[in-house]
Parts: structure tokens; sequence; C-alpha cells
């Protein structure tokens, strides 16, 4: 799963600070939702915005404008946890002039010791684990928000305000791979799948509120079900939810390569409603370098299984997640992640410099010996690499038409994404949102594609 700090914000509407907006003799009080991470961490902060919203709370386009200020936190590298510790600083600043303003934390940067960091930054008025909403739950009932009790079961459907064609759904909390480097574990807990009924039903009410695509999430979608009785496995749950009407597709994120099995790859092929990309972390192109990561399979074992699934699903789209300057990494060992990536031509590579978690394996055992400017070196080798295939791969769609699933509209141009993934703009003056476009490719780069909508 993608976790490069991208930072998405709920917010509509946009007031002085302080001035709430009146709506009859009511007033509403605003919220502004700041969100760095991964995918999981953009489908919470819909649910919370989607509770704060039932509660009578509206959305703020900025910490100024806001009554309720949550950040939803990520603390897989140092760099976004630096973010955290900024934004709570600025936060500060702003609660030193306006003592009504009020702060919630949540994401990875909430670990067990709540007591600890609530002493650490006195002005946070709740800090909550991710996923688990009963603490703010609570919180609310004290601060009279009515709240809808069905809210903790069923978040995104029961709350959703402002569909939009495509939606996240998580399936599966936590993680019990313990890799050496990942805090993920330490702080998101164990794997608990959420039961089957209750995915396809929040799926079949997004779908009826217009709702096209769902992309089910989990850090590792692999392992989902094996917690729930009967032990449903993901290809059971893509089977039921191919049969969900007005659905045209589903996605999923993130497969692990030690536990992806054949049965999945078999209803990738077959289920229509299934789009051909998968996001499949390799993190490593050195067996020596995946046994200290703790991954649990070889390099020869990554490269038969996307030998079968490109001989299954010839027109699939692959991404992968590397982590340079893992500790010890020789020269040559990173050569090896190097020509992994030549060889295997991936779509999309997500590369990322080792950063050295507290609390972890690796941060226990091993030196993080790879001095920064060699991991930076070995990072930008990769990314070039990786632009140049990128570059390859999409020139080689130029001409061909495909279909897009019509997210929104951005600088005047309609954009959305291909099956296999890709983003991708055009103009026309007809409404398509939530449409399935074919949309002819003329002009391609290794980040996004440009075409005419065929009609
Ligand atoms: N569950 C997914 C998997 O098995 O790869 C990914 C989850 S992880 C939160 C997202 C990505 O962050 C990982 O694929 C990895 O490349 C990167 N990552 C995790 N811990 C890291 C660390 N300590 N330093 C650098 N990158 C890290
Ligand atoms: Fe972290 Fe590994 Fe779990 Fe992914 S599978 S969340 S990298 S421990």
């Amino acid at each position: 799963m993608n976790s490069s700090p991208l930072i998405a914000q709920e917010s509509k509407i946009k007031q002085p600070h302080n001035h709430h907006k009146v709506e009859g003799n009511r007033t509403m009080p605003r919220y502004f939702i700041w969100t760095i991470g991964c995918q999981m961490n953009r489908a919470e902060s819909r649910q919370i915005a989607g509770y704060l919203d039932s509660a009578g709370y509206r959305a703020a386009t900025s910490f100024a404008d806001a009554d309720l200020v949550v950040l939803n936190t990520c603390v897989v590298r140092q760099s976004a946890e630096n973010k955290v510790l900024g934004t709570l600083g600025l936060l500060k600043g702003l609660k030193d002039k306006d003592a009504n303003l009020q702060i919630l934390v949540t994401g990875c940067f909430v670990n067990s010791h709540t007591q600890e960091l609530q002493r650490r930054f006195p002005h946070v008025d709740l800090l909550f684990k991710p996923g688990d909403y009963t603490e703010l739950i609570a919180w609310g009932k004290k601060q009279g928000m009515p709240i809808n009790q069905r809210l903790s079961l069923c978040p995104a459907s029961d709350t959703w305000s402002a569909p939009s064609p495509c939606a996240l759904v998580s399936i599966i909390q936590g993680c019990d791979n313990f890799c050496s480097y990942c805090i993920v574990p330490y702080r998101r807990g164990r794997e608990a799948s959420r039961p089957l009924e209750e995915i396809v039903h929040e799926v079949a009410e997004l779908a009826k509120r217009g709702v096209r695509e769902v992309t089910l999430l989990g850090q590792n979608v692999d392992s989902y079900g094996h917690d729930l009785p009967g032990h449903p496995d993901l290809a059971d749950l893509l089977s039921e939810l191919a049969r969900v009407d007005d659905l045209a597709r589903i996605r999923f994120l993130t497969n692990h390569p030690k536990d992806i099995g054949l049965k999945l790859i078999d209803a990738m092929a077959s289920v229509e409603k299934i789009c051909e990309h998968l996001e499949l972390p390799v993190q490593s192109g050195d067996n020596n370098i995946l046994k200290s990561m703790r991954r649990g399979y070889t390099v020869e074992r990554y490269r038969e299984l996307v030998h079968t699934v490109r001989r299954k699903i010839p027109q699939v789209s692959l991404s992968t997640d590397i982590i340079v300057g893992f500790p010890g990494e020789t020269a040559d060992q990173f050569e090896n992640s190097l020509s992994l990536v030549r060889e295997m031509r991936f779509d999309v590579v997500h590369v990322a410099a080792y950063s050295p978690r507290p609390g972890t394996i690796a941060w226990r055992e091993y030196q993080d010996d790879i001095p920064a400017t060699v991991k930076k070196e070995r990072l930008n080798r990769i990314e070039e690499l990786q632009t140049a295939i990128a570059s390859e791969i999409n020139s080689q769609l130029r001409g061909k038409a495909t279909e897009v699933l019509v997210e929104g509209k951005k600088g005047g141009k309609w954009f959305g994404r291909t099956r296999s993934n890709k983003l991708i703009f055009f103009e026309d003056a007809g409404d398509w949102l939530g449409q399935l476009a074919r949309v002819q490719i003329e002009r391609t780069s290794p980040w996004s594609l440009v075409g005419w909508v065929k009609k």
C-alpha cells in the first residue's frame, strides 16, 4: 500500500474562524480533517467526516476555519512523523489563541501509551486508535453530539454524504506479519476481518448511492477471512461483490507475495468486474535482505508469481514497493533490486529510503548503517530507471482505446482511471461524472495519459 504522505482534506465550506454557519436558528460547528499516509487512512478520514456530518458538523477548508480538527496521522517513516509533530506544534499555537478549538488525533501516531502522549501534547482533546471509533463515539456523546449508534458498525454507507463514483472500503484491519522494518502491526494491532455480509451490505448501499467502483483495503488482503467463521477468503468476497447491481468495478490492495493464491488470480482472470491491477510489494530484489526483512518469500518465488499472474491475466498492470538502504544493504544487493525492477517492468514502483522505526525488529537488531546520501542516491537510481520503464510501457498505449471510470474534473479536464489503474485526462463538454467512457489515448507520460472520448 503506497504510504507516500499525500494530504487529503475533507472540506467544503469556507467560513471565517469562530463565526459558525447559522442554518435557521442553529449554529453549525465546522471540522477540518488533515490526513497523511496510506489509503486506509483516507478511508478512515472519510468515515470520520461522515460521522461528524451526521453529528451536525460541517466541513471547513482550513485549520483556521475549524472548531474541531482531526489529525489522521502516519508514522511509517520518520519524515511522515515529522509532519505530524510539525502540525501538532502549529495547532498548539492555534489553541493558545482559541481555547475552544477541539483537537482529535488518530492514525498510526497513536500508540498504546496514550496517557504519555496526552502528557506530551496537553492541547490534544482526544487520541484514538486508528479504525477504532468507540472512544470517538464516547467522546462525541459527552459533547452532546446526536449519535446514530449504527455509525460504528457500517460507517461508510450510513454516513456517505458526498458520493464520489469511487469508494475505499476497509475489509481487514491490522497486520500479523511483523516485517522487521514495519511499525504498522504495533500501531494497528492484529488482523481482524470484517464479516463478509457486512461488507457486501455496505458496498450494495454505496452502489445505490452512485458508487461505481470500490477498492477493498487491507495491509494484507490475502489474509482476509481466516479469522471469520467458515473462513471465507478474498476470492469468495469478490464473487459476492461482483453480484452487486450497478457496481462496475472492484479493486483491492495490498496483496502479499507470500500469501496470494491461485484461486484469487483465477478470480481476477475470470470475473469481469475485477480490474486487472495488482499491488504486489517486493521490497527488495535480494534474498538475504528479504530474509532480514522477514518477508517470507524469495526473489525466485516472486518472479514465478509474476509470471503466473501475467500468463493468466495478460493485460495486468503491476505496482510494487521497494525499500532502499535497509541495514547492511551492500552495493551488490542494491544492484539486485535494480535488476529486478529492470526485469519485472512494473507499471509503478513506490520507492522509499529505509527509516528506522523505534520498537520494530530491525530497529532492535540492526544498525541503520547506510548513509543518508547513499540511500538518496539509490532511491534516485530506482526512480530514474522506473521513469524510463513507465514511459515505455505507457507509450505503447498511444492510439489505443480504453475504458475509463470518470471520477471528476480538474483544470477543465475530466479525469479518471483505466482498469489498469492509470490516470487519464480528457476534455469534453458532456457530463461524464461517474460514467464509463471509452477514451482514445493520444499522449502519454510516465505518470498519466491524455485522450479524447469516443462517442
Ligand atoms: N502491507 C504492505 C506490504 O506488505 O508491503 C505495505 C504497508 S507499508 C505501511 C507501506 C510501505 O511503506 C511498504 O511497502 C514499505 O515499502 C514502506 N515502509 C514501511 N516501513 C518502512 C520503513 N521503516 N522505512 C521505509 N519504508 C517503509
Ligand atoms: Fe507492514 Fe509487512 Fe504488515 Fe505490510 S505486511 S503492513 S509491510 S508488517
